[in-house]
C-alpha cells in the first residue's frame, strides 16, 4: 500500500478551531505547546490492541470513544484538566470507511472533553491504538496514590461491576434482553471519564486513583504507594440496577472487586473533611459511596455483615 493513502487518513483527523494553548498543531515536525502558566503537565499513555483489549471487529467508531475516554480517565485520576493528545494508529491496511468512523468518534469523545488532538502517527501492522493525553494541574493539587492516611474514608465514584458485566455480555457468556444489552454496550465503550469530580477533589481527597483492573487490584496499588491496608465493606459495594438484574450478588460482588473496566475513581478522604465532601455531593458536584476506611497494615481486607471474607490473591470466594 502506498504511504499515500495513509496521508490521505491523516486529513480525517484535522479538527475545526483553535484549542487551548496550540501555537502549532498537526503539520509541523512537532506540535508546539503553551502549558497554561505556573500548571504542572500530567501525562499518561495506553496502548489498546485489537483482539486483546477491544474486540477487533467491533464498530470503528465504538473503539475510538472507548481508547480516548480511558485515557482521559487518568487524568480523572489525577484531577486534571485535559487539554491536548497523540494518536499513534497501527492499521492491517488503509481501510478508508474505517478509519473515517474511527475519526469520528474520536473527535466526538475530544470536542466533548476539550481535548485537542496536536499530532500523531500511521503505520501498517496489526490493528492497535496508542494515545498519550497531556492534562494541567496546579502545583501540589495532583491526586496521587501515596497520600493515603490511617482513617481515611474509601470511597468510589458511580457503580462498580458494570465493565466486566459488560465483557460478559459483550463475549455473549451471558444473554440479556436489549434495553440491557445498550446498557452494557455504553458502559463498556462509553464509560465516563470523571474528569470534573477528580477536579472537585483537588484539596479534598488524599488519594486517589482509577478502576481499570478492579477495585481491590486498584485499591491495593493506593495502599502500596501509601505503605497502609484498606478494609471495605461489601455490602456498600453500589451495583447498578443492570447489575443486580443480572446475576446473583454475589457475581455481581465478584465483578466488582476484581472485573476491572469500571473507569470510576476510587478515592480517599480524612474525617476531618468528610463534611467538604458531603456538601460536593449535595452540590452534585460529585456522586460517591462510601466503601471503607484505610487502615494499618498492607492491602485490601473484606467484610460482609462484620464478617472477613477471605479474598485469595485477586480472586474472590462466596461470601454468604
Ligand atoms: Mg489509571
Amino acid at each position: 500500500m502506498a504511504m499515500g493513502e495513509f496521508e490521505l487518513i491523516r486529513r480525517y483527523f484535522q479538527q475545526d478551531g483553535g484549542a487551548f494553548g496550540v501555537v502549532r498543531g498537526v503539520g509541523d515536525d512537532c506540535a508546539l505547546l503553551s502549558v497554561p502558566e505556573g500548571q504542572q503537565l500530567a501525562v499518561s499513555m495506553d496502548t489498546l490492541v485489537g483482539g486483546v483489549h477491544f474486540p477487533p471487529n467491533a464498530d470503528p467508531e465504538l473503539i475510538a470513544e472507548r481508547a480516548l475516554r480511558v485515557n482521559l480517565s487518568d487524568l480523572a485520576a489525577m484531577g486534571a484538566e485535559p487539554l491536548w493528545f497523540t494518536l499513534g494508529l497501527t492499521l492491517p491496511s488503509a481501510d478508508e470507511a474505517w478509519v473515517k468512523s474511527f475519526a469520528r468518534g474520536l473527535l466526538r469523545v475530544a470536542a466533548d472533553y476539550n481535548i485537542a488532538l496536536v499530532g500523531g502517527d500511521t503505520t501498517r501492522g496489526p490493528l492497535a491504538i496508542t494515545l498519550q493525553v497531556h492534562g494541567s494541574v496546579a502545583p501540589g493539587r495532583a491526586l496521587l496514590r501515596g497520600n493515603a492516611s490511617v482513617g481515611d474514608w474509601v470511597f468510589v465514584t458511580g457503580t462498580v461491576g458494570d465493565g466486566a458485566a459488560a465483557l460478559a455480555v459483550i463475549k455473549k457468556q451471558l444473554e440479556v434482553g436489549k434495553s440491557a444489552f445498550n446498557y452494557f454496550m455504553n458502559s463498556y465503550y462509553r464509560p465516563e471519564p470523571r474528569i470534573a469530580f477528580g477536579q472537585a477533589l483537588q484539596g479534598v481527597a488524599n488519594a486517589a486513583i482509577d478502576i481499570s483492573d478492579g477495585l481491590v487490584a486498584d485499591l491495593g496499588h493506593i495502599c502500596e504507594e501509601s505503605v497502609l491496608g484498606a478494609r471495605i465493606d461489601l455490602g456498600k459495594l453500589p451495583l447498578s440496577e443492570p447489575v443486580r438484574k443480572l446475576v446473583s450478588l454475589d457475581k455481581g460482588v465478584q465483578w466488582a472487586l476484581s472485573g476491572g473496566d469500571d473507569y470510576e475513581l476510587c478515592f480517599t478522604v480524612p474525617q476531618a473533611r468528610i463534611g467538604e465532601l458531603e456538601r460536593l455531593i449535595e452540590q452534585k458536584r460529585l456522586q460517591a459511596t462510601h466503601i471503607g476506611e484505610i487502615t494499618r497494615g498492607s492491602g485490601v481486607t473484606c467484610f460482609y455483615k462484620g464478617r472477613e471474607v477471605p479474598l485469595k490473591r485477586q480472586g474472590y470466594q462466596h461470601f454468604e
